[in-house]
């Protein structure tokens, strides 16, 4: 079964190519060892050479999008048995990332095809033999970041930097991301097990934790680091959350959902939330969240915490703007090559500027524990449900329409 997604509009012109900025991102984030990423990429394209002219293991579907928007479930090799240190998993939750659409429409610099699918919760099938932290019939939450848990950046906590493996070394990124596979197929091969899997909580459904792999930490940390310790200090301390500026954004709106939520379950009495899109806006309601059109900011006081979640120039201006003294002002992170900054205005308030990538397993054990309380909630951001066999057709509508969050189970 296959789905072609034909994009339409702005759509189509956003996708017509990987912008300079998009590839300037890329650049930047792969400096390091571009000797071991070549090496990676070569190793796994010969195995699928081998395995294609002499099969040695068996098949399993994975879902793939290829370039002019074409998705379909494909017959590739299953991975190999874990290495000592590894795990085989099978995805039984799978859910989209906020970047998917613009992912699948080679908006990002993660060229195509791409083995789709980098947030998930998974059934341990096999480890290997040094694992000793989870055993085969466990649920476990799964990283999209390859790390060792051993190298200095990993013990820092940087484990999105893991010196072990290549740069970027994602799931569900295609070549860009080094070939380790998408969530959405039968097993996914996990190096470091002991490192990266963490078994779900009691209580914990897998449909609840399947974005915790990714988009729920990469809201976690623009608030858990934070919010305590000013609430602490202030129980009337606001977070404001600048989103969408232009209907037109390419990029789904789970993470500013889950950063209010997370304000909120962590204490906040209110969270603001900015951004042009109505369905957006309603689903921020629904949750708590006070939701305001971007004409509304005006009104909005500077805020001790600013999420600066839109992913343009004009949104980050906006947040940097509204950092209220002696706060922070967070960034997601975006594509674009350069934007201007109120240097002045963020020198005079004394306020800190964060731009940086997510740790997500760094952050896993946090946010799984604040799930585990009951208070955070990250499944009723969830808005499309379905199986594995109707993922096709689902991400399809995902991508054209204003789904936010669409989860498959197997
Ligand atoms: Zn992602
Ligand atoms: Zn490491």
């Amino acid at each position: 079964m296959g789905t072609r997604f034909r994009p339409r509009g702005f759509i189509r012109r956003t996708a017509t190519g990987l912008s300079p900025a998009a590839a300037a991102a890329g650049r930047a984030a792969v400096e390091r060892d571009l000797g071991a990423r070549a090496s990676r990429l070569v190793e796994a394209a010969s195995d699928r050479l081998r395995e294609r002219r002499h099969p040695s293991r068996p098949t399993m579907r994975a879902l793939v999008m290829a370039g002019g928007g074409r998705l379909a479930w494909r017959t590739v090799p299953a991975p190999p048995p874990p290495g000592p240190d590894g795990a085989l998993v099978r995805p039984i939750a799978v859910a989209t990332c906020d970047l998917d659409r613009a992912l699948a429409l080679g908006a990002t610099p993660f060229p195509l095809p791409v083995n789709m699918g980098h947030e998930c919760v998974a059934e341990v099938l096999a480890v290997g033999d040094n694992v000793t932290s989870v055993r085969p019939g466990q649920q476990v939450c799964v990283p999209f970041q390859i790390n060792c848990g051993a190298c200095v950046k990993c013990l820092a906590g940087h484990t999105s930097n893991c010196l072990a493996v290549p740069p970027l070394s994602m799931y569900g990124f295609g070549a860009g991301g080094g070939h380790w596979g998408g969530a959405l197929a039968e097993q996914l091969a996990v190096p470091y097990a002991d490192a990266m899997l963490l078994p779900l909580p009691d209580g914990v459904e897998p449909v609840a934790a399947a974005s915790v792999s990714d988009t729920i930490c990469d809201a976690y940390r623009h608030i858990g680091p934070h919010l305590p310790a000013m609430l602490r200090r202030d129980p009337d301390t606001e977070v404001l959350i600048i989103a969408a500026f232009t209907p037109r954004a390419l990029f789904a709106a789970s993470v500013p959902l889950y950063a209010g939520q997370v304000a909120l379950a962590l204490g906040a009495r209110r969270v603001r939330l900015v951004d042009v899109r109505p369905h957006v806006r309603a689903a921020a309601q629904r949750l708590g969240i006070t939701a305001l059109r971007p004409s509304e900011l005006r009104r909005v006081p500077p805020a001790p915490l600013v999420v600066a979640a839109s992913a343009t120039s004009r949104g980050m201006w906006e947040a940097m703007k509204k950092t209220a003294p002696d706060g922070v002002c967070s960034s997601v992170g975006g594509l674009y090559r350069a934007g201007r900054m109120p240097m002045a205005l963020l020198y005079g308030r004394n306020a800190s500027l964060s731009v940086s990538r997510t740790h997500a397993r760094a952050l896993m054990p946090e946010v799984l524990e604040l799930m585990a309380t009951g208070r955070f909630r990250p499944e009723e951001v969830v808005t499309t449900r379905g199986t594995f066999d109707q993922a096709p057709r689902l991400l399809g509508e995902h991508y054209r329409g204003d789904d936010i969050k669409t989860i498959v189970t197997a």
